[in-house]
């Protein structure tokens, strides 16, 4: 049983409360149902990241009378949506990605993945869609990466990603909390997300955009943040750089670079070497490789570790009195990216980087190790 009663069934009789409540029975990786492709694909070598997909996919539908259907893993293929559908009209909607990793051992291993499924829960609560199992939906995709295991690459560089999606599919034009919805789950090869492999990222930032506002939806994977933020991603383009560095508010804070976590090795005001990455306090995306490293590098006790505010008067500054060490980004899909430069106000700072011994690289090394060898 997972899903608490909605707030619209408290509304409801007490009868019709009862006969909710035994409707929501959740989904069981048990029951599932597995149709096999009879058409399996070729798997290409190297690909850009989320152009092919594997040959199956998790399929597990709700409504609000019944509850979650039996899960589904079936040949991969479009799915039949009404034209009024509310995750196209208004963007009722969310993501995660995760990847799978093949050890030295050749054992498939997923990295942390009950902080994806919570962090989905959260999205999910957040866009009124349906609650769901989380260790259920855990062991379906499970059961789906075993079947798609040989599209598991044997190399390091590369791995397999799993998007877990979650959509509202009521038919009506209505804005309203969906009565039905679709939870699918694809694979596909990730190749390297950014193509610039070894290569430091430029950064453009410019506080006429925001990604992200307290009381917004920011530290939420859901589809329209993303959407919402491509057009700046075009105008770093435009300025010769690859990725938006977020700010916000009157002080410039850094949030976010892209769609990665931001951390700042310096010695900070007090003359400490310190790590630090923004506190979660709404507009940061609580990333899975984010919390890994707070928690790696204070179990290294080396140097102070900390969430904080950092703004870009501080990162100048520091900058200027030769205190920064390095700067970089964290996802899953990247792992560790290191920022070469930050377009701001009409100039361009350059970051020192890129040595073999920097933090990055080991905090890198330290994680890939984990996610090959468990
Ligand atoms: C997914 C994401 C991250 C990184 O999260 P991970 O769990 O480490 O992959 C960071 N910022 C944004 C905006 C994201 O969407």
């Amino acid at each position: 049983l997972s899903d608490a009663p909605s707030a619209e069934a408290d509304q409801h009789s007490s009868r019709q409360k009862l006969f909710i409540c035994s409707s929501f029975l959740s989904y069981q990786a048990a029951d599932l149902i597995i149709q096999l492709s009879s058409t399996p694909k070729m798997k290409p070598d190297v690909v850009d990241f989320g152009t092919v997909f594997t040959d199956h996919m998790l399929t597990v539908e709700w409504n609000a009378i019944e509850g979650w259907q039996t899960p589904l893993i079936r040949p991969f293929g479009n799915l039949s949506l009404h034209p009024a559908c509310s995750s196209l009209h208004y963007g009722i909607q969310l993501f995660e990605g995760l990847m799978v990793y093949r050890g030295d051992d050749n054992r498939l291993r997923l990295f942390r993945p009950l902080m994806n499924m919570s962090r989905m829960a959260k999205s999910a609560n957040r866009a009124c869609l349906p609650a769901f199992d989380e260790s259920e939906l855990l062991e379906c995709i499970r059961r789906l990466v075993e079947i798609d295991q040989d599209w598991v690459p044997c190399s390091e560089s590369s791995s397999l990603y799993i998007r877990p999606t979650l959509i509202g599919t009521e038919p009506s034009l209505g804005v309203k909390k969906p009565t039905r919805a679709l939870l699918y789950v694809i694979l596909c090869q990730a190749g390297s997300y950014f193509n610039t492999e070894g290569k430091a990222l430029s950064l453009w930032a410019d506080p006429k955009y925001t990604r992200a506002w307290k009381g917004g939806t920011g530290d939420c994977k859901m589809g329209g943040n993303y959407g919402g933020t491509l057009f700046a991603q075009y105008e770093a383009g435009s300025h010769g750089c690859e990725q938006v560095l977020w700010l916000y508010g009157e002080d410039h804070q850094i949030t976010e670079a892209g769609t990665m976590n931001i951390f700042l090795h310096w010695i900070n005001e007090d003359g400490e070497e310190e790590l630090a990455t923004p506190p979660l306090d709404g507009i940061i995306l609580p990333g899975v490789t984010r919390q890994s490293i707070l928690e790696l590098t204070k179990k290294w006790d080396e140097f102070k570790v900390l969430e904080r505010y950092l703004t870009m008067k501080q990162l100048c500054s520091a900058l200027k009195q030769q205190r920064l060490k390095e700067m970089f980004g964290s996802g899953t899909a990247c792992r560790i990216c290191p920022v070469g430069n930050i377009m701001y106000q009409g100039k361009i700072l350059q970051l020192p980087c890129l040595e073999k011994s920097s933090l990055s690289s080991r905090i890198a090394a330290e994680l890939a190790d984990i996610q090959v060898s468990g």
